[in-house]
């Protein structure tokens, strides 16, 4: 697996990444994990660096290139198969780049134990198998994490000096609330509301099932939202929250599937643009499930019509 010559750098971004496997490797379980990267979101790059451990005058005789780097944790990978032989061989190696590079970090990794570093990382539970009915994270854990701190920097500045009242609706926007909130570095109110969602059956229309529990006359209201999809919903609470008279009224949506949009609703603050998919994951639910997914992802194709059928 790991190799002596320079491999070529092939910086991958993970969203696109999926499925085009245009890096050669030199064994299928890196392969294995290359896929495993491409599903949780996180970028990797094969073979990037070659560190020579010995030299005899300008010749390198010894060399080490970890299989893999993640940027995002600055971290080289060296998978292991389990035969000794070669293990013995590696740990010296490793010894040798640790003492030679203390500040290059390089985990030996059996494929047990990448599972469960994915994991510990927040990229979701130790194995894709285990959650059913998920595709391909579109948004992963860490990529959400950046977006909220940038969101909430930008939220800090625009608001300074100001007390804005959060205003999320439930429950889809449980995850995202949480998170922003404790990005904004000023003093805020939060307030939630619910409201019914589209009954295919019986028609009808927005029904508010829980109100803002204070007045918001006179304070400066940003309305938080999980996702923007057709604009209709936002566009009725916009009309609902502006009759209660605030100073000002904004938007801080996590998602904005913008392809969608029937109605023209002005965003102030957007996490994400995301194509015409269903998506669950961070509050986003399919039949009440998946909220509890730290990352964003779309629902394998069919599966929710096999659920449906299931259902019957
Ligand atoms: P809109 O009124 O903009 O069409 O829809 C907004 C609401 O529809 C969101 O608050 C959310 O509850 C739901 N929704 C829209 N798109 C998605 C999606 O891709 N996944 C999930 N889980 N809910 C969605």
């Amino acid at each position: 697996m790991a190799s002596d010559r320079n491999g070529e750098t092939t910086d991958r971004a993970p969203a696109e990444a999926v499925g085009t496997p245009a890096v050669r490797f030199a064994h299928e379980s890196e392969e294995e994990f290359a896929r495993i990267l491409d599903f949780y979101g996180i970028s990797w790059q094969y073979e990037p660096r070659t560190f020579p451990l010995r030299t005899d005058g300008d010749k390198v005789v010894e060399a080490f290139t970890p299989d893999f780097y993640l940027p995002d944790i600055d971290t080289y990978i060296e998978l292991t198969t389990l035969r000794q032989d070669l293990m013995t061989e590696k740990h010296r190696k490793l010894r040798t780049l640790r003492e030679i590079y203390p500040g290059v970090e390089v985990k030996l990794l059996n494929k047990r134990d990448y599972l469960r570093l994915l994991a510990k990382y927040g990229f979701g539970p130790p194995s894709p198998r285990s959650i059913e009915g998920v595709h391909r994270v579109l948004v992963s854990a860490p990529q959400i994490r950046r977006r909220v701190k940038e969101l909430g920097a930008q939220i800090t500045k625009d608001y300074a000096g100001r007390t804005p009242v959060l205003v999320g609706v439930l429950k889809g926007v449980a995850c995202f609330m949480a998170d922003l909130m404790r990005q904004v570095s000023l003093p805020v109110a939060i307030d939630f509301m619910a409201i019914s969602s589209f009954d295919n059956v019986n028609g009808g229309y927005v029904r508010i099932l829980k109100d803002l529990d204070e007045s918001i006359d006179g304070r400066d209201v940003l309305l938080v939202e999980d996702i923007v999809d057709t604009g209709m919903t936002l566009n009725h609470l916009l009309t609902y929250l502006r009759a209660r008279k605030p100073a000002s009224l904004k938007v801080c949506t996590l998602l904005d599937k913008r392809a969608r949009r029937l109605v023209d609703v002005p965003l102030d603050y957007v996490g994400f643009e995301i194509p015409d998919e269903f998506v669950i994951g961070y509050g986003l639910d399919y039949g009440q499930l998946y909220r509890n997914l730290g990352f964003i992802a779309t629902l394998k194709p069919g599966w929710m019509e096999e659920q449906a059928a299931q259902a019957k």
